[in-house]
């Protein structure tokens, strides 16, 4: 039995049947690739789940955002910001609030670490700007993340944050975030933390 994934026909129960065990494989191939190490097999992995998560929950699901937001992180490891970027913003648009463009679906917490992520990914591209705004979309409601990934903090208001004096594009929670994302950040921060300071002064954020 074939799945036609380009239909909108509601699914039968057999097709729904089988696409669930194929929704499971995937998954289970992806976390393998993960666990190993294997970047290459997991992403086939992600790319191959996507299309069966549309056609079973629909493009706009969380459970499509998920597998958005996981292809996001290994597109990142492997250099690829213009592809995550791309991830990114599916995962916005399903789990960020309606003010931007959301559907404000999911956890909070998960909508503002997505956007830590797609500033990762506009940081990437040279977007300084881009990269700025979508850290600060939080501002207002007092939930901004910590720019660095081994931070567990729950989001915090900007004024309780550290921006990076070379770039301004990240944000941290304490000077001990700082130093531990500097082993990451630092390469960035040297070669375009200039420019990025002098597009983000200009453009006043
Ligand atoms: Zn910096
Ligand atoms: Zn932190």
């Amino acid at each position: 039995m074939s799945i036609d994934f380009t239909s909108t026909e509601p699914l039968t129960s057999n097709q729904r049947v089988l696409l669930q065990q194929q929704e499971a494989q995937q998954k289970q191939a992806a976390q393998i690739a993960r666990a190993t190490g294997d970047t290459r097999t997991a992403l086939t992995a992600y790319f191959k789940l996507i299309p069966i998560q549309d056609r079973l929950y629909s493009i706009d699901s969380l459970q499509v955002a998920e597998s958005f937001a996981e292809a996001g992180l290994l597109l990142m490891e492997s250099g690829r910001p213009d592809a995550a970027e791309e991830a990114y913003m599916q995962v916005l648009k399903v789990r960020d609030d309606a003010r931007w463009g959301g559907l404000g679906m999911g956890e909070r917490r998960d909508a503002v670490a997505a956007r830590e992520w797609m500033g990762k990914a506009k940081e990437g591209l040279g977007k300084y700007v881009e990269a700025r705004e979508v850290r600060m979309r939080g501002k207002d409601d007092d939930v901004v993340l910590c720019s660095s990934s081994e931070c567990s903090k729950d989001p915090l208001k900007l004024s309780e944050l550290n921006q990076c004096g070379g770039c301004r594009c990240r944000f941290y929670c304490s000077t001990s975030c700082q130093k531990s994302d500097w082993r990451r950040h630092k390469r960035f921060c040297q070669e375009h933390g200039a420019r990025a300071k002098a597009q983000i002064n200009i453009a006043g954020i």
